[in-house]
């Protein structure tokens, strides 16, 4: 719909007759095409603006949904191909050493013949070296080489998380974290929902283990019992291990400790051997502390740590190995992965492989792959203009605070002192990471590849333990389509990736940019304040700063967010759980809030254009509604509702505009209407 929309326009504008009475001004930002406009606004504003679009609109095969987050990161995508394709094409004469990596990365990713023709070798080492464990001792080994490879790309590779975490008790000094991990399926609740579906999931997923582990050379029977016993010591750790909700209690998951201590958790490891191993030297005396986020999984992993025969180690570190590779080692293993996927995602095809092996590029050297991605798709215009409406939105919180009817002027000091200290990163970094030690053999395995950037990063995370929390560091990659607000250096960050059309459309009126990015914008800086946020302070220490009295009333406005989304229903008869939702579901109603409010300051008492036959009133909420455009097969909804903290797009669209005058104003919507929440049951928070 998008392409053939610019070709009209293109024709247009070679047509005389019609560039006499052209439309001089900013677009309006908003698709008509994608409209039901016989459904009223007011029943429900998603399907009035995108009812067409869901009516219409194919998910082709090897996609999971489409809308707009797809169009945005295809059209990124496509960028970082022209990079890529050209880097790979100059690698062997290539000047600049990071883009002759990055060719020569991407060359291995992409050589498909090569991937059929070797094989499982790339990975016969490795899986020698796990036949070869033949005791607890020997896995402490195993857990170190393997932490090497950076536990946040493991999966289930080591059975629990480790990684550098600025401490939430002192924001100025990054400490280590032990925490729960393991699974090879999403998270805990997944190993025990009595549902059919979910069972089906566990037998794909256990299934899915022993093929991978037949193909690896394991007589078929054998296999599949192998397989049955690693689940049942996954089953164990999914036990020991707390919810998505539960984790949504920072206090709850701050223990800090002197590695003596841990020791005392969960005597069979060797952690000084574990941290000197995995190159973390400062952890190595008995003394040093950590933060041990989840006491009571480190006590359930020691107790199969010694209760699981060692077979069952090594098949369960084999299965994760063979799951986390064997994508990159041809086309069996890769159909095995694949179908997997399939029963979460609903995906009948996969994605080709240059798509998988540019994701790859962007995990592993993202930001020498963000740098050409923005020289390529992010003009300087762009960044001033975000940066003028974060301006706004801003001023705007800040006399949002100063207004609150249910909060005193002590904790109100300190909300706007947090706002006052947000660090806002647009766009990309001030500094580029340096990959001179990132060591890319141009004859390499795509394995052999992967494993070296993986051993790149891990070695740069572990590195930051014991030394001062670096601010500026970005934790998303410039192409990334998305943004976040991370509580522990009190920072909102927007890629480049996300700051783009339609989200944010420099030729579009401003109502529909603060409609669109605009939300986002205020949906970052609002998570400082949601349920989580508002328990760190403005330097992103874990720090009550609430008078009682503020923090009950505000508890009491987000109880009835809670109410309202779980009522949503996301697919069949499945709700929304308004409790896991809770902190991004705050996020969209203050969003969309500011972004309502920094779009009238930025008009500055301008009057706004009728534009497309709609009021820039009602173009500000269609925007909103259109930036959340998605049609999503019915297996990733269902994922997306059982494990994602985010609500699905209905309910982002019309959960926070429901509860707003100004929605209702715009499009002279009724009391009693479905998208209006008024009296009671109305929520205002900012
Ligand atoms: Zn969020």
């Amino acid at each position: 719909m998008l392409a053939r929309r610019t070709i009209l326009l293109a024709m247009l504008a070679l047509s005389p007759l019609v560039a006499v009475c052209a439309y001089a001004g900013p677009t309006s930002g908003i698709n008509r095409a994608y409209m039901d406009t016989t459904c009223s606004p007011c029943a429900d504003l998603y399907r009035y603006a995108n009812g067409r679009f869901m009516d219409t609109a194919d998910i082709p095969p090897a996609y999971s949904s489409i809308g707009i987050w797809t169009e945005m990161g295809d059209r990124n995508q496509a960028v970082l191909k022209s990079v890529l394709d050209r880097a790979a094409a100059n690698a062997d004469a290539e000047e600049d050493p990071t883009l002759a990596k990055l060719g020569h990365f991407y060359r291995s990713l992409t050589d498909s013949v090569r991937m059929d023709r070797e094989g499982i070798t790339p990975l016969a080492a490795e899986l020698r070296f796990i036949d070869g464990l033949g005791s607890a001792a020997d896995l402490g080994r195993a857990f170190q080489r393997y932490a090497s490879l950076g536990i946040r790309f493991s999966g289930a590779l080591v059975p629990f998380g480790f990684a550098a975490e600025v401490d939430p008790k002192n924001s100025a000094t990054v400490i280590a974290q032990v925490s729960q991990g393991g699974l090879g399926l999403p998270d805990r609740d997944y190993y025990f929902r009595t549902d059919d579906k979910s069972a089906a999931q566990r037998d794909a997923y256990r299934a899915a283990n022993a093929k991978l582990l037949a193909w690896s050379g394991m007589p078929e029977t054998d296999a599949r019992r192998a397989a049955d016993a690693a689940f049942q010591l996954e089953t164990a750790l999914a036990e020991s291990s707390l919810s998505r909700v539960q984790m949504r209690d920072p206090a709850a998951l701050y223990h800090p400790m002197t590695v003596r201590e841990l020791g005392a958790l969960a005597p069979t490891l060797d952690w000084p051997a574990f941290f000197e191993g995995a190159g973390v030297h400062a952890l190595a005396a008995s003394d040093a502390r950590l933060d041990v986020s989840m006491p009571g999984f480190v006590r359930g992993l020691n107790a199969q740590l010694t209760a699981t025969p060692i077979e069952t180690w090594r098949v369960y570190m084999k299965a994760a190995l063979l799951r986390r590779y064997g994508p990159w080692l041809g086309h069996d293993a890769f159909q095995i992965a694949f179908d997997l996927q399939r029963v979460s995602s609903g995906q009948a095809e996969p994605q080709p492989l240059w798509k998988r092996a540019t994701q790859a590029c962007d995990i592993s050297m993202g930001q020498a792959l963000g740098k050409a991605f923005v020289a390529q798709a992010f003009p300087a215009s762009s960044r001033e203009r975000a940066l003028e409406m974060v301006a706004n939105f801003r001023a705007v919180f800040a006399e949002r605070i100063d207004s609150r009817p249910w909060m005193s002027a002590a904790t109100k000091q300190q909300a706007k002192a947090k706002l006052e200290a947000i660090l806002q990163k647009i766009g990309y970094p001030d500094h580029w990471r340096d990959y001179s030690g990132l060591v890319v053999d141009p004859k390499g395995a795509a394995v052999a590849n992967l494993m070296a950037a993986q051993r790149f990063e891990a070695k740069r995370q572990m590195a930051k333990i014991g030394r001062p929390t670096d601010r500026t560091e970005w934790v998303m990659t410039p192409p990334t389509v998305n943004a976040y607000y991370e509580p522990l250096t009190n920072e909102i960050c927007f890629p480049a990736g996300i700051l783009q059309p339609p989200r944010f459309d420099p030729a579009a009126d401003d109502a529909a940019n603060y409609g669109a990015i605009g939300e986002t914008i205020g949906h970052e800086l609002s998570h400082g304040f949601d349920d989580e946020g508002r328990q760190y302070d403005g330097a992103g220490n874990l720090r009550d700063w609430w008078t009682p009295e503020d923090a009950k009333e505000f508890k009491a406005r987000a109880d009835r967010v809670v109410a309202q989304y779980d009522a949503y229903v996301g697919v069949d008869t499945l709700h929304v759980n308004g409790r896991l939702t809770l902190g991004e579901n705050l996020g969209d109603l203050g969003g969309l809030v500011l972004a309502y409010h920094a779009w009238q300051r930025s008009l500055k008492g301008k009057p706004s254009p009728v534009i497309d036959g709609f009021t820039a009133e009602q173009r500000f909420f269609i925007a909103h509604a259109q930036s959340w455009r998605t049609k999503m097969r019915a297996e990733a909804m269902r994922q997306r509702v059982l494990s994602n903290p985010h609500a699905p797009p209905v309910a982002r669209t019309n959960g926070p505009a429901s509860n707003m005058e100004e929605f209702r104003r715009a499009f002279g919507c009724k009391s009693g209407d479905p998208m209006v929440r008024d009296g009671d049951r109305r929520i205002e928070i900012w």
